[in-house]
């Protein structure tokens, strides 16, 4: 059994369409792959009719953006209840603060002398309802400011650069139990990458566990060999359950194949387990 539970698609900052990216995790050999686009739920449809035409098995999720200790955190919602009501007031707050802050960056980069308009960007996140910077970079792209996703981040839109906006993200603890009552599994997503130790240290990870957190993902390309192990062993420690995923975005990110990390088939029956546990 090889599982995939980290990808994201064009409903997001994705480059394949829900459909072809289930045909792709087909491809690739996968038999379990999970959609997580970044704060929505709009590709799941699509991607679990995929899933039926290929055969493989479908896990609906999503990466929700959040806040802890004023930093950034992404968590990992599996099968939570896409009506709950608390959930989608949560979402639709998130999705606000993108939208918001489209023409933030886009009037920052003008006065950095870029003659980017917002329609540019429209342009680039057609088919998502979670506008990001990765669809201002494919902007900057096709306007020959940048030469891929990775320079406009590093030259223009990373945190203290020329482009940069912050946005509203919900605090990771209201979340927690959140998507617990929606009777999805909370898991946080690369939780050691970019200078995640230091904040998501042993303490933290037990609080979060007794607020509801279920899991962390473990085996992700942010991680070094040594993180890995580290995590694995206070997630034992924690009686967290640990998770493997690519973090596909199609061409969007290099280095991120389906199926490059995977997570084992135990750990995904755990997962299953326990959603719609609170529900
Ligand atoms: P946002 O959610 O709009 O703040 O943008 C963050 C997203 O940008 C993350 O989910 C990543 O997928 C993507 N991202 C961040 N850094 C890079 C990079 N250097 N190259 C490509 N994508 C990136
Ligand atoms: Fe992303
Ligand atoms: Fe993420
Ligand atoms: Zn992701």
């Amino acid at each position: 059994m090889r599982i995939d539970l980290h990808t994201h698609s064009s409903a997001s900052d994705g480059t394949d369409t829900p459909a072809d990216l289930v045909r792709a995790a087909k491809a690739a050999g996968l038999d379990v792959v999970a959609l997580t686009d970044h704060d929505a739920t709009s590709g799941w449809t699509e991607a679990a009719a995929a899933a039926d035409e290929v055969g493989i098995g479908f896990v609906p999720g999503l990466e929700i953006s959040t806040k802890f200790r004023h930093r950034g955190v992404h968590l990992l919602a599996y099968l939570p209840d896409p009506t709950h009501p608390p959930l989608v007031g949560a979402l639709d707050r998130i999705i606000a603060g993108r939208t918001e802050r489209t023409p933030a960056i886009v009037a920052a980069l003008r006065r950095h002398g870029i003659a980017i308009t917002e329609d540019d960007v429209r342009r680039e996140s057609g088919g998502s309802v979670a506008a990001g910077r990765p669809h201002v970079a494919d902007a900057l792209v096709r306007l020959g400011v940048a030469r891929d996703r990775t320079q406009a981040f590093t030259d223009l839109l990373d945190p203290g650069r020329p482009g940069y906006a912050n946005r509203y993200a919900a605090d990771l603890e209201d979340m927690i139990p959140l998507v617990t009552a929606a009777g999805g599994v909370a898991v946080i997503a690369h939780a050691w990458g970019r200078r995640g130790r230091s904040l998501l240290d042993e303490q933290a990870l037990a609080g979060l566990r007794d607020q509801g957190l279920a899991g962390i993902e473990v085996d992700h390309q942010d991680h070094s060999p040594a993180d890995r192990s580290e995590l694995r062993d206070l997630a034992r420690r924690l009686d967290l359950l640990v998770t493997g995923s690519s973090d596909y975005h199609g061409l969007g990110k290099v280095d991120h194949d389906l199926g490059v990390n995977t997570t084992d088939p135990e750990q995904y029956e755990r997962l299953l387990s326990l959603a719609g546990a609170a529900r």
